[in-house]
């Protein structure tokens, strides 16, 4: 591993914003934040892979249509890619992810030898994460979300809010990607806090600290943001 990579790594030495202080902040605007489970970890994953880029909407459609034209995952296995295809068009690149689930439905079967997850409730955070990662197509994310919504592990899912929010708040060195920033936050986040960190940094992401203009004059944590008005 490169010295550089290796730093992105590392969180900074001292945070500008703490994470007390972002809960202290923005856990009265948006909470309170309550885990419940979606879907059982093997529906996530192949939700998961239909939402990569596109809305969850577009995603939850394909998801819907795909359980009520192949209902189960073995047969989802056994289908003609076509048939998979035309099942969840809704949700965009429809090619590339019919392939994608069904190598990884093959996939879990020839190394688990049953088509479900749930057994991974028993491994370390890290151990999951690799198990979940060397799946076909699975990265960082998509298995993070896997564990923190389905799972009940204390993962943080680093989507393109996420991201963006803890760059600008210094919770990560510049220029760390989104895949190195669940290693980092990870480490800088008491696990029991993980979950409702994520829910935090996403809204606030999605309602005050957006991409294009930051309005950093609604953000309560602006008194401590090194990025204050440098995005709005
Ligand atoms: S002060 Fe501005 S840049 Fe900083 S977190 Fe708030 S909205 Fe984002």
């Amino acid at each position: 591993m490169s010295p550089t990579r290796r730093r992105r790594l590392t969180p900074p030495r001292t945070l500008p914003v703490p994470i007390d202080y972002i809960f202290e902040k923005l856990e009265p605007l948006y909470g309170p934040i309550e885990w419940r489970p979606r879907y059982n970890a093997l529906d996530e994953l192949i939700f998961t892979v239909l939402t990569q880029h596109t809305s969850d909407l577009n995603a939850e459609r394909a998801f819907d249509e795909l359980r009520r034209r192949i209902p189960t995952w073995g047969e989802v296995i056994e289908a003609d890619n076509a048939a998979v295809t035309s099942a969840i068009q809704s949700g965009g690149l429809a090619n590339q992810k019919s392939v994608r689930i069904q190598n990884i439905l093959l996939e879990i079967v020839r190394r688990h030898g049953a088509l479900e997850l749930e057994f991974l409730k028993g491994f370390e955070v890290d151990a999951a994460r690799e198990w979940l990662t060397e799946l076909p197509g699975v990265g960082p994310k998509t298995a993070a979300v896997v564990m923190a919504f389905a799972l009940g592990m204390p993962a943080i899912p680093v989507d393109t809010h996420i991201h963006r929010v803890s760059g600008r708040l210094g919770l990560i060195r510049e220029g760390t990607s989104a895949d190195d920033a669940h290693v980092v936050l990870e480490k800088i986040v008491e696990p029991q806090d993980r979950f409702n960190l994520h829910v935090l940094l996403i809204t606030h992401g999605r309602k005050i600290c957006k991409a294009r203009r930051s309005l950093c004059g609604d953000c309560p944590v602006a008194d401590r943001c090194p990025s204050r008005g440098k995005f709005g």
